[in-house]
């Protein structure tokens, strides 16, 4: 049995700052088996039972709002102004369940012409979540949430250099009150976790991640006829069609690029400009970009942060590099900033074309790709060309003309006028590449549910 050990490491000083004994697969065994007997209790819970301990998750994560959102911030780099908004939708999402669940999972009668037939929606068992440091927090919540309510119990693999803020987590629900097994975190490498999905008592997973791990995870869940949900890369357009409103469209291009540092798998990473907003929209952006001062991420002055590691950030440089070095222009930033830190420079490349890294590759980080395109079809069919289709984003002030473009872009989210976001009544989630099922809204309480028919004659 490997022994490794999860470590948390400050990505501003590169300073270690806990390390925790990765469990062994004996432990392993006890958690699925505790999560199994859990399920036994929990599923016959009425909804609003299991809303009510969600319901009181969510409060505790308001009263340490404080708490979580340094933890975040500490583990993996983001503005601590960013960390707290991202505890206060966290806290919405358990919010949105604990009021809303019980009523999205109605049983739902159907028209027969003798007797009765209804369909109602019962939890499968135990799911495994596999969730990214990205949102350490957001991530968790999207998935513990509305399946908790559903009467299913959740074993939660966090990534391995954020193990405070999933240890956290868990914390928030034992102390909600929630039975013991409920909601586990598995502190683990993710080589270890095929053996999880092997286990006959989970009957579920959901992974968010690169579209690596979500196939070897989907490829896994398949052999065991497991259901899963794969939200992965995006490499989202956002798409100017017009020049009115323009200093509102470049504050939402900076915000949509460089909120979270870039890492968000709906950034908006590909911009595409009709000519008439080309130049003015390189030279704004550019402005915006060079003026960010680099800092503590806990320090609310700061307005670059650094990379979630030290290898996200050599990752990011070598993709710019290699697209310059491919012949793309680099209009600001390019490299790390001298100062210890996962830093990178906020980077603006253009003339990026078919074939360059920046073109075929997601990136992960404050790296926005401009394209100038002559038109609406060629703004399509670029949107189009990429592995990927999870969100995208479109401005102008023609919304009929907006709306016709949207039904054109293979995606699973468009948003208009707005940056690609996120709400908990909303759903979110993909297409090709990007992955399939969708987690919040109405449509993530109904993923791992068996939607059970009851014909009564
Ligand atoms: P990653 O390496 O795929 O890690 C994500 C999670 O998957 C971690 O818990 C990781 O564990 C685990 N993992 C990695 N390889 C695995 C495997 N072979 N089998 C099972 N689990 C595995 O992702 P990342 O590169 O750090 O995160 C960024 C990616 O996530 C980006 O592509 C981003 O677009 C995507 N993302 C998507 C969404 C969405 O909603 N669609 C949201 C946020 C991020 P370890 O840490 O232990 O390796």
């Amino acid at each position: 049995v490997t022994r490794t050990s999860i470590t948390s490491v400050n990505p501003y000083d590169n300073e270690v700052l806990a390390e925790f004994p990765a469990m062994s697969d004996e432990e392993v065994d006890r958690a699925v088996a505790a999560a199994h007997d859990a399920f036994q209790g929990w599923r016959w819970f009425s909804p609003a039972e299991r809303a009510s301990v969600v319901g009181r998750a969510g409060e505790l994560m308001r009263e340490r709002r404080e708490e979580l959102a340094r933890t975040v911030t500490l583990e993996m780099g983001k503005l601590i102004g960013e960390s707290r908004g991202e505890v206060d939708l966290a806290a919405d999402i358990l919010g949105y369940y604990a009021e809303q669940g019980p009523a999205l999972l109605a049983d739902r009668p159907l028209l027969v012409e003798e007797g009765k037939a209804v369909v109602a929606s019962r939890p499968l068992g135990v799911l495994l979540g596999i969730m990214p440091w990205n949102y350490p927090l957001y991530q968790v919540a999207r998935f513990a949430a509305p399946n908790l309510v559903a009467g299913n119990t959740i074993l939660l693999k966090h990534a391995s250099n954020c193990p405070q803020s999933a240890l956290a987590f868990e914390r928030l629900f034992r102390d909600a009150g929630a039975p013991p097994g409920v909601y586990t975190n598995l502190l683990l490498p993710s080589s270890r976790v095929g053996r999880v999905l092997d286990n006959r008592r989970v009957r579920g997973v959901s992974l968010t991640g690169s579209d690596r791990a979500g196939a070897s995870t989907a490829e896994r869940a398949g052999r065991n006829i497991d259901k899963s949900v794969l939200e992965l890369g995006g490499s989202d357009p956002f798409i100017v069609l017009d020049a009115e409103d323009f200093d509102r469209t470049v504050e939402a291009a900076a915000v949509g690029r460089l909120s979270n540092m870039g890492q968000s798998c709906v950034s908006a990473k590909r911009m595409i400009l009709l000519p008439d907003v080309y130049d003015r929209f390189v030279e704004e952006l550019r402005r915006r970009f060079a003026s960010l001062v680099p800092g503590d991420p806990l320090d609310p002055r700061t307005t670059l942060a650094p990379l979630s590691s030290e290898q996200a950030a050599k990752t990011l440089v070598s993709q710019v590099r290699d697209t310059v070095d491919q012949g793309a222009t680099l209009v600001t930033g390019g490299g790390r900033i001298d100062r210890p830190g996962a830093f990178v420079q906020a980077t603006i490349l253009t003339d990026v074309r078919p074939g360059m890294r920046a073109y075929e590759e997601e990136l992960f980080g404050p790296v926005a790709v401009l394209y100038r395109v002559a038109g609406e079809d060629e703004a399509v069919a670029l949107a189009n060309d990429n592995p990927y289709g999870l969100g995208g984003a479109i401005f102008s002030r023609d919304l009929r003309r907006a709306e016709r473009l949207a039904e054109r872009l293979d995606v699973g989210m468009v948003w208009i006028n707005h940056p690609t976001s996120s709400h908990p009544a909303l759903p979110f989630g993909g297409v090709k590449c990007s992955g399939y099922g969708r987690e919040l809204s109405d449509l993530g309480i109904n993923e791992f549910v068996n939607k059970k028919l009851i014909r009564t004659f």
